[in-house]
Protein backbone atom coordinates (compact mmCIF):
# COMPACT_ATOMS: atom_id res chain seq x y z
CA UNK A 1 0.00 0.00 0.00
CA UNK A 2 1.78 3.14 -1.11
CA UNK A 3 1.13 5.68 1.69
CA UNK A 4 -0.95 9.13 0.38
CA UNK A 5 0.20 12.51 1.05
CA UNK A 6 -2.80 14.01 2.81
CA UNK A 7 -3.38 17.60 0.89
CA UNK A 8 -5.63 20.54 2.87
CA UNK A 9 -8.09 22.38 0.80
CA UNK A 10 -10.71 23.73 2.27
CA UNK A 11 -14.51 24.02 1.56
CA UNK A 12 -16.58 26.94 1.94
CA UNK A 13 -19.40 25.43 4.53
CA UNK A 14 -16.99 23.28 6.78
CA UNK A 15 -13.82 25.28 6.45
CA UNK A 16 -10.34 22.83 6.06
CA UNK A 17 -10.66 19.48 5.07
CA UNK A 18 -8.14 16.23 4.53
CA UNK A 19 -8.17 14.87 1.22
CA UNK A 20 -5.86 12.47 -0.53
CA UNK A 21 -4.32 13.16 -3.81
CA UNK A 22 -7.93 10.49 -5.51
CA UNK A 23 -9.61 12.98 -4.12
CA UNK A 24 -9.00 15.84 -6.19
CA UNK A 25 -9.81 16.67 -9.84
CA UNK A 26 -7.33 18.89 -11.30
CA UNK A 27 -7.84 20.42 -14.68
CA UNK A 28 -5.25 21.78 -16.55
CA UNK A 29 -7.14 23.79 -18.81
CA UNK A 30 -5.75 24.40 -22.70
CA UNK A 31 -5.91 27.87 -24.80
CA UNK A 32 -7.21 30.20 -22.53
CA UNK A 33 -9.17 27.78 -20.26
CA UNK A 34 -8.33 28.84 -16.81
CA UNK A 35 -6.68 25.74 -14.38
CA UNK A 36 -8.91 24.51 -11.82
CA UNK A 37 -9.07 21.52 -8.81
CA UNK A 38 -12.10 20.41 -7.44
CA UNK A 39 -12.82 17.98 -4.76
CA UNK A 40 -16.05 16.54 -3.49
CA UNK A 41 -16.39 17.59 0.24
CA UNK A 42 -15.71 14.78 2.65
CA UNK A 43 -17.94 16.28 5.25
CA UNK A 44 -20.89 17.85 3.18
CA UNK A 45 -20.40 15.93 -0.03
CA UNK A 46 -20.57 19.29 -2.15
CA UNK A 47 -18.53 19.42 -4.86
CA UNK A 48 -16.17 22.26 -4.64
CA UNK A 49 -14.38 23.70 -7.49
CA UNK A 50 -11.70 26.49 -7.08
CA UNK A 51 -9.15 27.86 -9.48
CA UNK A 52 -5.58 26.98 -9.43
CA UNK A 53 -2.55 29.45 -9.83
CA UNK A 54 0.53 27.67 -10.71
CA UNK A 55 1.30 27.22 -7.42
CA UNK A 56 -1.71 25.44 -6.06
CA UNK A 57 -0.69 23.02 -9.74
CA UNK A 58 2.81 22.42 -8.60
CA UNK A 59 1.42 21.57 -4.87
CA UNK A 60 -0.99 19.26 -6.10
CA UNK A 61 1.41 17.49 -8.48
CA UNK A 62 3.64 16.99 -5.98
CA UNK A 63 1.44 15.90 -3.99
CA UNK A 64 0.42 13.14 -6.25
CA UNK A 65 -2.62 14.73 -8.27
CA UNK A 66 -2.65 13.33 -11.44
CA UNK A 67 -4.07 16.20 -13.35
CA UNK A 68 -6.16 15.90 -16.67
CA UNK A 69 -6.45 17.70 -19.87
CA UNK A 70 -9.12 19.31 -20.15
CA UNK A 71 -9.90 19.92 -24.46
CA UNK A 72 -12.08 22.33 -25.20
CA UNK A 73 -14.00 22.80 -28.19
CA UNK A 74 -13.60 25.37 -30.06
CA UNK A 75 -17.60 26.48 -30.16
CA UNK A 76 -16.63 27.28 -25.90
CA UNK A 77 -14.38 30.00 -26.63
CA UNK A 78 -16.64 31.85 -29.48
CA UNK A 79 -17.87 35.24 -27.77
CA UNK A 80 -21.76 34.57 -26.98
CA UNK A 81 -24.26 37.41 -25.87
CA UNK A 82 -27.93 36.80 -24.08
CA UNK A 83 -28.86 34.57 -21.27
CA UNK A 84 -28.38 30.93 -21.43
CA UNK A 85 -31.42 29.23 -22.74
CA UNK A 86 -33.72 28.06 -20.27
CA UNK A 87 -36.67 25.52 -20.21
CA UNK A 88 -39.17 28.12 -21.26
CA UNK A 89 -37.18 29.04 -24.05
CA UNK A 90 -37.22 25.58 -25.35
CA UNK A 91 -40.48 25.24 -24.75
CA UNK A 92 -41.49 28.54 -26.22
CA UNK A 93 -39.23 27.22 -29.42
CA UNK A 94 -41.38 23.86 -29.66
CA UNK A 95 -44.44 25.65 -29.87
CA UNK A 96 -43.08 27.97 -32.74
CA UNK A 97 -42.09 24.75 -35.04
CA UNK A 98 -45.87 24.08 -34.63
CA UNK A 99 -47.35 27.03 -36.02
CA UNK A 100 -47.52 26.96 -39.48
CA UNK A 101 -45.06 30.77 -40.24
CA UNK A 102 -42.35 29.70 -37.91
CA UNK A 103 -39.85 30.55 -40.65
CA UNK A 104 -41.15 34.07 -40.10
CA UNK A 105 -41.51 34.15 -37.07
CA UNK A 106 -37.85 33.07 -36.38
CA UNK A 107 -36.31 35.50 -39.35
CA UNK A 108 -38.36 37.69 -38.25
CA UNK A 109 -39.12 38.38 -41.87
CA UNK A 110 -41.34 37.15 -44.89
CA UNK A 111 -39.94 34.59 -47.21
CA UNK A 112 -39.98 36.59 -50.67
ZN1 LIG B 1 -18.06 20.76 3.10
Amino acid sequence: MKRMTTIKATCPDCGEVDLTADDILLRIGSMREKNTYGFSCPDCDRFVEKPADDRIVRLLLSGGVIPVVVQVPAEILEPRWGPPINHDDLLNFHEMLESDDWYENLTGGSRS
